[in-house]
């Protein structure tokens, strides 16, 4: 008999009661869509030749792809995670997480119309960088500010602003790339300024940057380096000395930050990272830096710094291309206006929380967590215990430093082919809703560090090691 004939039709298998509550669910058309696929899918693997199950067999295995079908398709792609990887600014994992304050204005935002390019007080139009402005020169001492999508943006629209055509004199040793192929030589291309690299790798000079001005130089410019650390026999020179040179020859000198923390980190034991407010202080005319570094805001890019410098940025048709939205506004809002309380910083702006996080308190909630994850591998050729890790600040931030925490090391008890790899897999794997546990293999063993699991999350991650395959 030929088994296609066997086949039901689309009407048949959609009229079954389980599919019928799947319409009800997720509406009929993507059910129609993912059944018309299995369909297609098992007639051309009888083609092939694969074997019949009996007509009852034929629909429950049809029915239960079609569900596992339309559940993977209605499966939200942008799933929270479990960041246990040490890295606190984990740019493949969204940066910083938000605090709680942004995250109501961002939902107010979204929710209703809001006073975005609008004048309250006037009824005329207004200024999207108007609901910043004030905030970022108060923090930083700026006359002025604007802000785009993110700091590479940022520094996109300052070269293509002020240097189009013109020359741009950077550092050899501030050449840098960033994860994600930010390249300053290849933004520079872009921007359609020539880079004027001088000095060394290592040592770079005044009379370097004094010896490469010409009638074409646009600006001098200073790029953080800011995950990497050049060591032993260097030299860079200091910021108001270029600034001085710079305007010597009536020319701005702009300092791309990357971070840009926007408080001391010091007083909380981190180590030291330049501030917008010290780069303005020590002469630079414009200083770019991110909102998801070290700030702990929003994806975005800040610019600060002279006024007319800003005002012809602004005019700039670009800008209006790399411009930044009323949520990314209302979130930036909110975290800005936490820096103006900084003693309560490292409890309320989140990202700043987790870098300040004693070490005692990821300990005391391994010993919470411990039997969980015991719990959860006891039938694997493992062992699992709490140790002392180093997590990292990540997204380029004050590269060399590295912060004491605890978490779990998970280590074979042979050398069984895998079972790391396995464990890490169904951490990752596990179904939607339950959020899955990014961790990081290391000299032999799965680590996760516990600095970025919040004490309120510690349940939600009980239920994602409760769901872990046995064996
Ligand atoms: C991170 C970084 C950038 C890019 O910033 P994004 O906000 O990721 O676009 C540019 N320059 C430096 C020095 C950086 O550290």
């Amino acid at each position: 008999m030929n088994p296609l004939s066997q086949l039901p039709s689309v009407d048949r298998l959609l009229s079954a009661a389980a599919i019928s509550s799947l319409i009800e669910l997720h509406g009929r058309a993507i059910v129609t869509g993912v059944a018309r696929e299995v369909l297609a899918a098992t007639r051309e693997a009888f083609r092939q030749g694969a074997a019949l199950p009996a007509e009852d067999e034929l629909i429950s295995a049809l029915i239960k792809e079609v569900g596992a079908g339309v559940t993977a398709k209605m499966t939200p792609k942008l799933r929270p995670v479990f960041n246990l990887t040490g890295t606190v600014l984990h740019t493949n994992l969204g940066r910083a997480p938000l605090p709680e304050e942004a995250v109501q204005a961002l939902l107010t935002a979204a929710r209703s119309p809001c006073a975005l390019e609008y004048d309250i007080g006037s009824g005329g139009r207004g200024d999207r960088d108007d609901i910043v402005n004030e905030l970022l020169c108060e923090l930083t001492g700026a006359e002025a500010a604007t802000v785009v999508n993110n700091n590479a943006a940022a520094v996109f629209l300052l070269l293509n602003t002020l240097a189009q055509k013109k020359e741009v004199i950077v550092s050899r040793g501030e050449l840098i790339e960033i994860g994600g192929a930010f390249r300053v030589p290849d933004i520079m291309k872009r921007a359609g300024a020539k880079l004027v690299e001088v000095g060394t790798t290592n040592r770079t000079h005044l009379r370097d940057f004094a010896e490469n001005l010409g009638p074409r130089t646009a600006m001098l410019m200073k790029v953080h380096a800011s995950n990497y650390a050049i060591s032993g026999f260097t030299h860079a020179v200091p910021e108001a000395e270029l600034a001085a040179l710079a305007h010597q020859h009536k020319l701005p000198f702009v300092i791309d930050l990357g971070s840009g923390t926007l408080t001391d980190l010091d007083r909380w034991g981190l180590p030291h990272e330049p501030t917008p407010r010290e780069a303005i202080a020590a002469g630079a005319d414009l200083v770019t830096f991110s909102g998801d570094k070290l700030l702990g805001g929003p994806q975005a890019g800040m610019l600060v710094g002279r006024k007319d410098l800003i005002a012809k940025i602004k005019k700039n048709p670009l800008k209006r291309a790399l411009r930044v939205g009323k949520l990314t506004l209302a979130a930036l809002e909110a975290v800005l206006a936490l820096y103006r309380d900084p003693d309560r910083l490292h409890q309320r702006v989140t990202a700043v929380r987790q870098l300040t996080r004693p070490e005692a308190e990821m300990r005391a909630a391994a010993e919470r967590l411990l039997p969980a994850l015991q719990k959860a591998l006891a039938t694997l050729p493992v062992t699992v215990e709490i140790v002392a890790l180093k997590s990292q600040i990540g997204s380029g931030s004050l590269p060399v430093d590295r912060l004491p925490s605890a978490g779990f090391a998970i280590r074979p008890q042979a050398r069984s082919g895998g079972v790391l790899n396995r464990i890490e897999a169904s951490l990752r794997g596990v179904a939607y809703p339950l959020r899955p546990v990014i961790g990081r293999i290391e000299d032999g063993a799965l680590l996760l560090d516990l600095r970025c699991l919040d004490d309120n999350d510690e349940d939600e991650f009980r239920n994602t090691l409760g769901a872990l395959p046995a064996g």
